[in-house]
């Protein structure tokens, strides 16, 4: 186990630079368990994820039977399939990398969000990555984050930060609604509402391990 003595926390695994201040650790090389156990990629044996593939298939099979009994011109089930294949991709990816999770769903979020834009102003502007792509990842990462937390068993003040911050980028859309940037709204009043459900339950249950993370992060 490595000592940051900046932050005064002993970080366990065999890491180069502490966790929270990012500052390179002393290299004391000592074998030693390591932070994440090796877990087999046996999908079918975690319960969340079972839980996850079945209410994928549900909302799908729904969406396409909305769309019989109510047709519209919007292609939901469509989209709906796009969420869904967000989601499965960032959990994949996310599971397969492992160190660090939440920021890497972060990191993945914010080129998604930045790349979509610039691709829909390049092949001239239709707004479908603000009509749809910000929402759509930004609830799906809030699932992905929290998914992949208890399948792996972190500890809350792991990622607690990074829910709150991906909270905080669901309730962006809330200007593309007021500012009129958007033709199809309900993506982004279901991000924004989701996102305030998100972060006032948060806030609620895990105040107290919000304040500890951020009250470390602050002094750095
Ligand atoms: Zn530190």
């Amino acid at each position: 186990m490595k000592y940051c003595s900046h932050c005064k926390v002993y970080i366990r695994g065999d890491k180069l630079q502490c966790t929270l201040c990012e500052n390179s650790l002393p290299d004391t090389h000592d074998e030693e368990e390591t932070l994440f156990p090796t877990v087999p990629l046996i999908f079918q044996s975690h319960l969340a994820l079972r839980i996850t593939a079945f209410i994928s298939i549900a909302a799908l099979v729904v969406s396409f039977a909305l769309k019989e009994i109510f047709p519209s011109n919007i292609n939901s089930p469509l989209f709906v399939l796009l969420a869904l294949v967000t989601m499965w991709l960032s959990l994949i990816v996310v599971i397969r990398k492992r160190h660090n999770i939440a920021k890497t769903i972060m990191w993945q979020v914010s080129l998604l969000s930045i790349l979509s834009i610039l691709w829909d102003w390049r092949i001239g502007w239709r707004g479908w990555s603000l009509d749809y792509v910000l929402p759509i990842s930004y609830v799906a990462a809030m699932f992905v984050m929290y998914i992949t937390a208890k399948i792996m068993r972190l500890s809350v003040r792991d990622y607690i930060v990074y829910l709150l911050l991906d909270g905080l980028f669901g309730i962006i859309p809330i200007v593309f609604v007021l500012f009129d940037w958007i033709t199809v709204y309900y993506p982004s009043i279901i991000c924004v509402a989701i996102s305030i459900i998100f972060l006032s339950a948060i806030l609620i249950f895990e105040g107290e391990n919000i304040k500890i993370e951020l009250d470390k992060r602050m002094h750095i």
